[in-house]
């Protein structure tokens, strides 16, 4: 079994990796940062989005677990006083994994012959700098609207719960092989018209976003901002590939949303 640590870069965290990583070195398990079996992030959910995107050609031979240095996260199980357990738990491995699904966006530019791949693990947006953005949408190729606004951010179910919900989207249970279109911000008026609801999107559905001819749109993958070049189109889609997370025990989702949004209602 080879472990390797992802952390972010508080004091806090550090301490908690240091004694990890004695403990693992104690019980005599391999820690190797470059091809790990499962990866042990400490941190929050940013901290798990970071390592997802550090490791993300090796999805398939590697899992994931999350130690939380603040509350528990939609990414994160495991608190810093439970590292114990967790190092017993992984003495006991025997592979089990449950596995969410993930965003495949494909993005041609002007000046490029060849498209190109992101993935994503919460969501990736499109959006113009300092202007309302135009575009058309197609739903399995089809014209579906012509948007203006803000933008619009199109979200796996894990991603469901970080900037899509604070654009009024639904929160997606992760077994749902989904993806989620949020509009930002549109323009509905007697000349521009959109659905102005989220849609959910089946896995052998795509969406297709064809921005105006401008070359200051920008797009976001999880963490990453990309500028710079002039987008023909992205299309969006369920994909074929999947983020595993060890599940030596099963924190059910819907309680995450609760404690995560509504918290202790005998606190009132
Ligand atoms: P950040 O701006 O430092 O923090 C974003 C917050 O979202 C953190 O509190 C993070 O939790 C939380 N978060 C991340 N993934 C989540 C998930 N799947 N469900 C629920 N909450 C989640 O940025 P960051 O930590 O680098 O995370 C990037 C993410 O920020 C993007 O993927 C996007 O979803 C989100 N974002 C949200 C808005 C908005 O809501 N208006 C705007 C831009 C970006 P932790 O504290 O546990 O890390």
């Amino acid at each position: 079994m080879k472990i390797g640590i992802f952390a972010n870069d508080t004091p806090q965290t550090e301490q908690i990796k240091n004694q990890l990583e004695q403990k693992l070195i104690d019980r005599h398990i391999t820690i190797d940062n470059t091809d790990p079996e499962i990866v042990i992030t400490i941190g929050g959910d940013g901290t798990l989005l970071s390592a997802f995107h550090h490791y993300q050609e090796q999805l398939e031979t590697i899992r994931f677990l999350g130690v939380h240095t603040g509350h528990l996260g939609f990414y994160t199980d495991w608190r810093a006083d439970e590292l114990d357990d967790l190092v017993i738990s992984l003495q006991s491995d025997n592979g089990q994994a449950v596995s969410y699904p993930l965003l495949d966006i494909s993005v041609t530019y002007h000046d490029e012959n060849q498209a190109r791949h992101y993935l994503a693990l919460n969501e990736a947006t499109l959006k113009r700098i300092g202007m309302t953005m135009g575009a058309d949408v197609y739903i399995g190729g089809e014209l579906f609207e012509r948007f203006r606004g803000d933008g619009l951010c199109v979200s796996t179910p894990t991603g469901s719960t970080a900037y899509n919900k604070s654009l009024g989207g639904a929160v997606i249970h992760p077994s749902l092989d989904v993806i989620q279109l949020t509009e930002i911000g549109s323009l509905n008026n007697l000349v521009y018209r959109t659905i102005s609801s989220p849609m959910i999107v089946p896995a052998n559905d795509w969406i297709t976003i064809v921005p105006n001819q401008a070359s200051d749109f920008f797009m976001t993958v999880d963490q990453e901002n990309i500028y710079g070049k002039q987008i023909e189109q992205i299309m969006f889609k369920v994909s074929k590939r999947k983020i595993r997370f060890a599940k030596y025990r099963h924190t059910e989702f819907w309680r995450r949303v609760q404690a995560a949004f509504i918290g202790d209602l005998n606190e009132n």
